[in-house]
């Protein structure tokens, strides 16, 4: 087997630019279970670093002997407890090897040459394996830190059990579907899913130094799925081709919900008749660029909004920078929907915040992170969505009005994607990749794109993301027939 590199990069959006989807993702039917998670009960304990469990005892290359590397070595640990046991149980007692080499480097510091690529400005961490090498890798200068402080530091965990699992991958070799032509696509559902694996051991409690929640904590993890990317040019077959937000929640979930060997059977055959996403452009995965809400960028949502929903006949409300309020009753912040006045009011500054990139500000506890444009768009968005439930007289306050919301949020996004057009023409575009954004800060704790009016949020990450891609998939009809 040849060398494999999957790496993690740092989120990517743009306005304009090119995307291909295919129709034909499956959609669950019946009723969305708001309460649960995976087969757990939504719940609200700690997550993260359990206290006065002693650092594990593992060596790594080139450390600074700071705290991303303590996370992630004790990361590591849990995982070779976890794999240990369940490789053998799941694949004839196939033993479980320990990784050769794990190496911290800072991107911004002092360079290495690692796989054959230099650590310069190489915001990712990865596993490689092939030609001699069995080896993670991770940026602890500037991705992990970003990774902690845009989403939880439960992150760290989660992008190394997601390298581990290509480690598993690599080792079970055609007992994981692996052959040399394997396609990227495949290799990445394969380690979503081994990812789901291990973070179920931990949310059920029994890893060493981690806990997670099944409310916010595993929200955040399905979260940091999508900042795991594998950078364009290291496949050659399918340039880093990792699937649609639904696809790798999928992969994860059924990693969470099932066992190790339900990960191994996921070949191409399986994927490519449920994938939504065939390919992406290389282009797409390469522009970086993020666009500030200014008044001429907000006017261009807005007449995506109009355009969307113009077939509902509500009063179309009007997106107004007045920092978030209303006139009478409560608002919600970053933007609110003001019924009486018909208004969206959002807040520019914070919202301004959440459409930076999440490594801009780039250092460990600075607060310079976001999640992208199209996330600071779908908030907006999702306000406005009340006002075409309102027309429908349905109910604005209740946790239907929250699913609602997110497939509406869901029906307007697949309204903007550009499948092939790639030219300016006034109109709001976003490239498929994009919908990551509006799906990671569609679980973040305090978003309102899964939200009723009062900004009370449906709890479980999983029936949001479930209720965004009906909308995605089968139109803004479905969303008021499905939650009425
Ligand atoms: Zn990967």
């Amino acid at each position: 087997m040849g060398l494999t590199l999957a790496a993690v990069a740092v989120m990517v959006g743009q306005l304009g630019g090119c995307g291909q989807t295919v129709a034909g993702n499956p959609t669950v039917e019946g009723g969305i279970d708001t309460t649960d998670a995976g087969g757990l009960e939504v719940t609200d304990g700690p997550t993260g670093a359990r206290e006065g469990v002693p650092d594990a005892d593992l060596e790594v290359e080139n450390s600074d002997g700071g705290e991303m590397d303590r996370l992630a070595l004790n990361a590591v640990a849990d995982l070779y407890d976890y794999w240990d046991e369940q490789l053998p149980k799941h694949f004839d007692g196939e033993k479980f090897t320990h990784i050769e080499r794990l190496v911290s480097y800072d991107s911004e510091g002092e360079p290495l040459t690692l796989c054959g690529t230099t650590t310069k400005d190489f915001q990712n961490a990865f596993y490689c394996g092939g030609g001699g090498e069995d080896m993670i890798a991770w940026d602890r200068g500037v991705l992990l830190p970003a990774l902690a402080d845009t989403f939880d530091p439960i992150s760290v965990v989660g992008v190394l059990a997601h390298e581990m699992g290509h480690a598993v991958q690599f080792r079970l070799g055609e007992k994981s579907n692996m052959s040399q032509s394997t396609p990227t696509i495949v290799r990445e559902q394969q380690a979503d899913c081994y990812m789901g694996n291990f973070m179920r051991y931990v949310a059920e409690d029994k890893a060493k130094h981690f806990q997670l929640n099944t409310g916010e904590g595993l929200n955040q993890i399905l979260a940091t799925l999508f900042s795991i990317r594998d950078p364009a040019g290291y496949d050659h077959m399918t340039e880093g081709a990792h699937g649609l937000a639904f696809d790798r929640v999928y992969a994860f979930q059924e990693g969470f919900t099932k066992d190790p060997k339900r990960c191994a059977e996921m070949d191409s055959e399986e994927i490519d008749g449920r994938i939504a996403e065939a390919e992406r452009s290389e282009k797409d995965e390469q522009v970086d660029g993020n666009v500030d809400l200014t008044e001429k960028n907000l006017g261009l949502l807005q007449d995506s909004l109009d355009e969307a929903f113009k077939e509902n006949g509500a009063e179309q409300p009007e997106i107004t920078d007045n920092g978030s309020k209303c006139s009478q009753g409560e608002a919600t912040s970053p933007a609110t929907y003001c019924a009486e006045e018909n208004i969206v009011g959002i807040d520019v500054e914070k919202l301004q915040q959440i459409a930076k990139a999440p490594a801009e500000g780039g250092q460990p506890n600075v607060d310079g992170a976001g999640i992208g444009d199209f996330a600071a768009f779908a908030e907006i968005a999702s306000r406005y969505t009340l006002a075409i439930q309102k027309q429908v007289g349905a109910d604005l306050a209740n946790e239907n009005a929250g699913l609602r919301t997110a497939c509406l949020t869901g029906a307007w996004a697949k309204t903007t994607v550009d499948e092939d057009q790639n030219e300016v023409d006034g109109k709001l575009h976003i490239a498929v990749g994009d919908l990551d954004e509006a799906v990671a800060e569609l679980l973040q704790d305090d978003s309102l794109i899964a939200a009723d009016v009062n900004g009370k949020q449906v709890k479980s990450g999983f029936a949001r993301v479930e209720a965004f891609r009906r909308g995605y998939f089968d139109g803004s009809g479905t969303c008021t027939e499905q939650f009425s």
